[in-house]
């Protein structure tokens, strides 16, 4: 049986808006540049982030409502990360040696026109029963296998039944010792974080959850007792924020997002550079900004709230963190370093 607060997720899941002529009934849009542009990328917004729009305007909608810019993309790719070409099965993609991205979920509690997966994005059938089983049978033969991180489309909102039965299987490979789960519910649906949710989650500990969240104006009542819920209960949160050219690429909106965060009980885990995603060429800013924002942050506000820059390269490279040039030489008996406000200082090196 299903319980009330479940029932209210999929309710307001249930009532994604996915048309333009829907939309037009309550924001102002370009009904013929929303329809147009969500032939080719599907729209979906849910009446919690429409509310949303509608209370805080652009740092939101901008986020969400299909801009005609996306098609007239000369430069994005369709997969610039490599993540099928790095699949050795549907669902895997295997970089980095010690870890996976396994996609389990191709449900979103609403469309990022910015979405690194927009090739998939409300077009992806998601995987068979039969190849969740491979990737997790992957997962069980690859012994230096030691974090597993779901992803999609969005885990969470898998039905409890099922995400219990993946987290199941995956704690139990003896290999696993930590379970990631990447999702944008806290910020797009944070209803979805149910206390039956959370009872399963904890069983299956360590399981850190990393969340997306690009503007201070996504902290509202709702996600704020997600985050508690989630929180007191000793499930890990981090946050991952994509920095958007005219939505966020500002150092004072950034700042007060990770201050935020921090008050919350949430450590910033990463800022990302805009993939380059076809289709999303529009939000991309320049790397100079990341690091502009990063020094402004360093030694001004607390070291908690310092998330790492990265840029996830393209061609599968994988994410390399950009940090501001600190260190202006560095010979065999000194360093020259560059504190936070500007000033020189001299660090002796020990003898070789
Ligand atoms: C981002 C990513 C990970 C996780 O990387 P961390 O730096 O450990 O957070 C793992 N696999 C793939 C393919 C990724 O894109």
């Amino acid at each position: 049986m299903d319980s009330k607060v479940n029932i209210l997720w999929k309710k307001i899941l249930s009532q994604s808006i996915v048309s333009a002529e829907e939309l037009q009934k309550y924001v102002a849009v370009n009904v013929n540049d929303v329809k147009k542009t969500s032939v080719t990328y599907p729209m979906q917004i849910n009446p919690y982030v429409l509310q949303l729009i509608k209370e805080k305007g652009s740092s939101i909608s901008k986020q969400y409502i299909p801009d005609i810019r996306e098609l007239d993309d000369k430069i994005g790719m369709e997969d610039p990360l490599a993540e099928e070409r790095d699949s050795p099965v549907p669902g895997i993609t295997h970089r980095y040696p010690d870890r996976v991205l396994f996609l389990v979920s191709n449900v979103c509690p609403s469309i990022c026109r910015f979405c690194t997966r927009k090739r998939k994005a409300g077009k992806w059938k998601g995987l068979t029963k039969e190849q969740l089983m491979q990737g997790i049978d992957y997962i069980r033969n690859n012994v230096n296998i030691r974090d597993v991180l779901l992803s999609g489309g969005d885990p969470l909102l898998l039905q409890d039944d099922h995400l219990e039965f993946i987290l199941s299987e995956i704690r139990n490979i003896p290999h696993v010792e930590i379970i990631r789960i990447g999702t944008r519910t806290i910020t797009a649906l944070p209803m979805r974080i149910t206390p039956s949710l959370v009872r399963i989650i904890k069983k299956y500990n360590p399981v850190f959850i990393n969340f997306h969240i690009n503007h201070p104006d996504e902290i509202t009542a709702e996600s704020r007792a997600a985050i508690s819920l989630l929180v007191d209960n000793g499930i890990v949160l981090g946050s991952q924020t994509v920095l958007l050219r005219s939505i966020n690429d500002n150092a004072e909106i950034i700042i007060k997002l990770m201050r935020e965060l921090l008050k919350l009980r949430v450590r910033p885990y990463y800022i990302l550079q805009a993939d380059l995603v076809k289709g999303t060429d529009h939000f991309r800013t320049r790397v100079e900004k990341g690091i502009e924002i990063m020094k402004k942050m360093r030694g001004f506000v607390s070291g908690l709230a310092n998330p790492y820059f990265v840029i996830d390269l393209p061609g599968g490279g994988g994410k390399v963190p950009v940090i501001p040039d600190y260190i202006k030489n560095l010979s065999a008996d000194k360093v020259i370093v560059e504190n936070y406000t500007g000033d020189i200082y001299t660090y002796p090196q020990p003898k070789e």
